[in-house]
């Protein structure tokens, strides 16, 4: 089926539809999402949106900037940062006004909590910057943005699996798409797509992203042409649930729980005697690694520390902390009003992606070349606001900040260009894809994907995790390409074209094994220590050499071609050492 908007949204999560919403009256937009838009990964997101509101204790925008450019490893563009920064604001009061129910001080202003690496006066000490919904946040502005979009008509195209981006005469000019329900292909014309479509946790075997969080549209956008920015720069959180990855939010340490080893010390004081168990994500990661392998992790197998928060009451508990206690009782049996909560680092976020400039327009080289009509923002893409390492509760900020100014400037666009031509043969690329996927009912091909994928996730959880060396990730390498010829040879049981979630198994492992590829490869290349790259054969951060950007450019075959790099933007803050 063929479809013609002025624009069209790919992504229905915080992104996608802050997005959206900058449209509505511009053109006429659609949004495509593979999953019911309330079921976007947004919804899970629970500590915090930050903002440098001031509500509960002095703060600036400036300190918020220099703090993310801080937590970053200084691998963030401070241009990107500053926006951020100063537009975090704005986009705080605008969801208020859209109804979002945050929590409120008791004089009635939009209350905040402190989270990791935010801090009072260029890194005094922590600040309350959070502004939060309980522990249910990210689920509070997928509802409020949803119901904007379908108070504003925006046209939901729900359940369509995106394949691919078209482009023509050096323009993207459409997109095609799965409709789920039917298994067939879909054709949408437009002059402005915007790519929302998320991370890529999947790739890990802890991870704390849902079964849908498979890189798809950084995929797409890389087998279009477009480099994939920073890949190696993938953020694990340090308290998920031991062995399942369900994510217990920093929030919990925002309210006071604190981290202890085996032995019951609270060892982020050591480490970082200024934030404690409130320094940045990569650092605690680092901490509670480090605490393992020196022989002071907890449990049979000495590999998880204690998130406790049994000394906070219950009332505190209940009140501010709900959901993710009950995290803890549902999936470990274990009650947080008494004991402490195993916990490990867990696959969280992609802080590498499609590159994009301050204005979501996507940019495909290292001179900054915009691609006409592409737009990214959200977890799929970088800006980079979150350089090496994002700070906690700047995720739901990049998604309003930057998801509505991809939408401002496609509006923009949409108004001066008329539609260009698709391509001759548009849907073939498509087609040929889904045609392979079909073929695999032939018992010649034996691969289970399943299998291919557990794989996956277990090399890159030994080898391109938060503590990382040239042996593992040569190892990762080698075993993702031979994960990469098997995949050839996968089969598909299910032959039919409803609702077909094995076939759409087998696309999603399809873009796992892409960008699981593009982060490893990065990484291997990437000679240093730099936030979330934590490499124990290269310890230190190396500005002279490593001060930039990776892009990794893709072959007609599959694989990464080439990596080039591109300069970070140094406005006001110079590198210096991080301590906490
Ligand atoms: C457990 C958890 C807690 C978190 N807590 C916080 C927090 O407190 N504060 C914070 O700032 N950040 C937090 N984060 C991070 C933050 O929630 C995410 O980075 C952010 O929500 C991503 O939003 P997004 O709009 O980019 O993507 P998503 O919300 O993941 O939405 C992606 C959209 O793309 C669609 N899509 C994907 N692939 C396709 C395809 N092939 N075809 C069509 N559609 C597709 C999906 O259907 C979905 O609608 C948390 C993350 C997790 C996992």
């Amino acid at each position: 089926m063929y479809h013609k908007y002025d624009a069209v949204v790919i992504g229905a999560g915080g992104a996608g539809l802050s997005a959206a919403i900058k449209l509505v009256g511009k053109g006429n937009v659609a949004v495509i999402s593979k999953l019911y838009p309330s079921r976007s990964h947004t919804g899970a997101a629970q500590g915090g949106i930050c903002a440098a509101l001031g509500n509960c204790e002095e703060d600036h925008w400036e300190w918020h900037m220099f703090d993310t450019v801080k937590g970053g490893d200084y691998l963030t563009d401070q241009d990107a940062a500053e926006i951020l920064a100063r537009e975090a604001i704005d986009a705080i009061y605008e969801l208020e006004h859209m109804g979002l129910p945050f929590n409120r001080t008791p004089e009635g202003k939009i209350d905040q909590r402190r989270f990791g690496g935010h801090t009072r006066n260029y890194g005094e000490g922590p600040v309350r910057r959070a502004c939060y919904s309980a522990d249910r946040t990210g689920h509070m502005i997928l509802q409020t943005l949803y119901q904007q979009g379908i108070k504003n008509n925006v046209t939901f195209f729900n359940e369509f699996h995106l394949m691919d981006i078209l482009i023509n005469n050096g323009r993207c000019v459409g997109v095609t798409a799965i409709d789920i329900k039917t298994g067939e292909l879909h054709t949408f014309q437009t002059k402005a797509a915007i790519l929302a479509t998320g991370g890529y946790g999947r790739a890990w075997k802890v991870t704390s992203n849902a079964h849908a969080c498979t890189g798809d549209g950084m995929t797409s956008a890389y087998r279009a042409g477009v480099p994939l920015m920073d890949m190696e720069m993938y953020q694990f959180h340090p308290t998920g649930l031991y062995r399942i990855g369900v994510l217990l939010s920093e929030a919990a340490r925002g309210e006071g729980g604190i981290l202890r080893n085996s032995v019951g010390e609270r060892f982020c004081e050591r480490y970082a005697p200024t934030l404690k168990d409130l320094a940045p994500r990569d650092m605690v990661s680092r901490f509670i690694a480090q605490e393992i392998r020196e022989g002071r992790g907890a449990g049979p197998d000495k590999d998880y520390v204690y998130l406790h928060v049994d000394h906070l009451g219950k009332e505190v508990i209940d009140a501010k902390l709900p959901d993710i206690t009950d995290f803890a009782r549902t999936y470990l049996k274990v009650e947080p009003y008494k004991e402490g909560v195993p916990i490990q680092p867990t696959a969280h976020y992609a802080m590498g992606g499609v590159p994009t400039n301050v204005n979501g327009e996507v940019i495909i080289d290292e001179n900054a070349t915009v691609l006409p009509g592409l737009y990214a923002a959200g977890e799929v893409a970088c800006v980079s606001v979150h350089g090496a390492n994002r700070l906690g509760t700047n995720s739901l900020v990049d998604l309003v900040v930057f998801g509505r100014r991809a939408g401002m400037k496609a509006a923009e666009y949409i108004k001066t260009v008329d539609f260009e031509e698709l391509p001759a043969n548009h849907e073939s690329k498509a087609n040929q894809l889904i045609g392979w996927v079909n073929a695999g009912t032939d018992p010649k091909r034996k691969e289970i994907a399943a299998d291919i994928r557990k794989e996956l996730q277990r090399e890159m959880e030994e080898n391109v995790k938060v503590v990382r060396n040239e042996k593992g990730m040569t190892h990762a390498l080698t075993k993702i390409q031979e994960l990469k010829g098997r995949y050839l040879k996968v089969r598909l049981q299910d032959p039919s074209s409803k609702f077909n979630t094995e076939r759409l198994e087998i696309l999603e492992l399809g873009s796992l094994l892409e960008v699981a590829e593009a982060t490893a490869k990065g990484a291997l290349e990437r000679k240093e220590s730099r936030g979330a790259h934590y490499r124990e054969d290269m310890l230190n951060r190396d500005d002279v050499n490593f001060l930039k950007h990776t892009l990794a450019y893709r072959s007609e075959d599959g694989g990464v071609s080439r990596l080039a790099y591109k300069p970070v933007s140094i406005t006001r803050f110079q590198p210096k050492e991080r301590k906490y």
